[in-house]
């Protein structure tokens, strides 16, 4: 029998959600397997993977959109802005999802972006039901919805227990960003 790939979410509250998916690039590059991420939340990665990613190339491919709104992002609230790379990203991800280029595709912060409202849970739904049989594809983001952990076949739930954010500690490079 043919193996299918995985659809692995996630989710909850506490950190490591996006430092797992990176775990999966760093573990896949390894056997010269294709990844792409993509970004649905504006400003959600931090430098220190966007400037690994380079160090991963080829095999590695981060996907940074929003860089044509730059410029008229000052004026528009913040939620319209995060509306535009979410709405783009569905796009992009319909696009890369169906080229049949990649082992492995990560949709970061995906189910944060359908609970913010910025896009739709049938958008996503349908993102997973048009994937290449062969395709791993990976969901990050909080607050991941039922229909979604419906179709996983892998989902974990980050729990919180501590965050040195409790303690008035900032993000610190290398850890967070
Ligand atoms: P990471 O990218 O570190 O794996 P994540 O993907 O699980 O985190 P996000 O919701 O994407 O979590 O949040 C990204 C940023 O917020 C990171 O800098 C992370 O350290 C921080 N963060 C994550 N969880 C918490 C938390 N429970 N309390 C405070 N800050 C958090
Ligand atoms: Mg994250």
């Amino acid at each position: 029998m043919k193996k299918e790939g995985l659809i692995i979410v996630y989710t909850g509250k506490g950190k490591g959600k996006t430092t797992a998916a990176l775990g999966i690039v760093l573990r896949a590059v390894g056997y010269e397997k294709k990844i792409c991420m993509i970004q649905f939340i504006k400003g959600s990665w931090h430098y220190g993977e966007m400037l690994s990613s380079k160090r991963l190339e080829p095999e590695f491919e981060m996907v940074v959109i929003g860089k044509g709104f730059v410029g008229i992002i000052d004026d528009k609230s913040p939620k319209e802005d995060h509306e535009k790379i979410a709405k783009e990203a569905i796009k992009i991800s319909l696009e890369k999802i169906q080229s049949g280029k990649y082992d492995i595709i990560i949709l970061d912060e995906i189910n944060y972006a359908v609970n913010l409202g910025l896009i739709r849970e049938e958008d996503v739904i349908n993102l997973i039901k048009s994937k290449p049989p062969e395709l791993d594809l990976v969901l990050t983001g909080n607050y991941a919805k039922e229909k979604i952990i419906d179709l996983a076949d892998l989902v974990t739930e980050m729990r919180e227990i501590k965050h040195p954010f409790q303690q008035g500690i900032k993000a610190k490079k290398g850890i967070d960003f």
